[in-house]
């Protein structure tokens, strides 16, 4: 079958659950081949999901730790999946130069409105999504999506990551309701996306997290976008963005088989590639 990894998972150092080595004792039964550890990335300003200072550094040493601990048994990596807010994250460049990071994880999950700085935290709970729309944008959610894969797209272009998180994330909350992923307008702003991401050679991540947890029925990215993603001849790999030790490997199989039903022949990690 298919080589057993994730390359997307969060512990108690920022908001998972449970401690690192918990992961990795149940990577290492479920016998994967690879995990690699992705907290969310220090930012400037108080929030509930990052690393602060003193964790992140206590996160670097427990990965050290672990990875030479457990290095006759399992492939660890220490990755951060950054968040890129233009004005308040720091470069992708400084944070792999500073820290020895294995690889990194793009995300937007806060848009900067680039006029008045205000954010809308689009992965928070669902009346702060709204509240963003009507408070920022006027109540005009088209204008706040656009807004959310112009980011996208200046993330991609500025920081080059090596993975690009949960990239139609915007569509989280809405469930249809407000904006229809089928739109025109819509397409046109996931395709500049999926065209940045070609040309900066950057891995889409299949995410599971929405579909295990219940929150959307599908996948990040859908399957009409996972469709464009082949077309481009976009790299792909499945992840998991496992919150508890239990979520390493939801979904992994399925993920699989639809990306092997929309035509991808090989999937490739910053690590290693394989046939499906
Ligand atoms: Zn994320
Ligand atoms: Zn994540």
């Amino acid at each position: 079958m298919y080589p057993l990894y994730n390359f997307h998972s969060h512990s108690q150092h920022c908001d998972g659950k449970e401690q690192m080595e918990d992961y990795v004792k149940l990577a290492i039964s479920k016998n994967f081949k690879a995990l690699g550890f992705s907290s969310h990335s220090p930012l400037p300003f108080p929030n509930e999901w990052s690393l602060t200072p003193e964790s992140f550094r206590q996160y670097v040493s427990d990965a050290h730790y672990l990875i030479e601990k457990y290095s006759h048994e399992i492939d660890l990596y220490l990755g951060l999946e950054i968040d890129y807010i233009p004005g308040h994250s720091e470069d992708f460049e400084g944070f792999m130069k500073n820290t020895p990071l294995q690889y990194n994880i793009g995300s937007v999950h806060m848009v900067r409105h680039p006029e008045s700085g205000k954010l809308w935290f689009i992965d928070g709970p669902l009346e702060g999504y709204i509240n963003g729309v009507n408070d920022i944008y006027q109540g005009d959610y088209r204008a706040a999506v656009t807004a959310f894969y112009q980011q996208t797209v200046q993330m991609i272009e500025t920081q080059k990551p090596n993975i690009i998180g949960h990239i139609d994330k915007v569509k989280m909350h809405n469930k249809q309701r407000w904006f229809s992923t089928s739109e025109g307008w819509y397409m046109e702003q996931v395709d500049k996306a999926l065209e940045a991401a070609a040309e900066n050679n950057c891995i889409v991540e299949l995410n599971t997290r929405g579909l295990y947890t219940g929150k959307i029925d599908e996948y990040f990215p859908s399957t009409e976008i996972l469709h464009k993603c082949l077309e481009l001849n976009i790299s792909m790999m499945v992840n998991s963005d496992a919150h508890h030790p239990d979520q390493i490997d939801q979904h992994f199989t399925e993920g699989h088989e639809l990306l092997k039903k929309i035509g991808f022949k090989s999937l490739k990690t910053p690590f290693f590639e394989y046939e499906i």
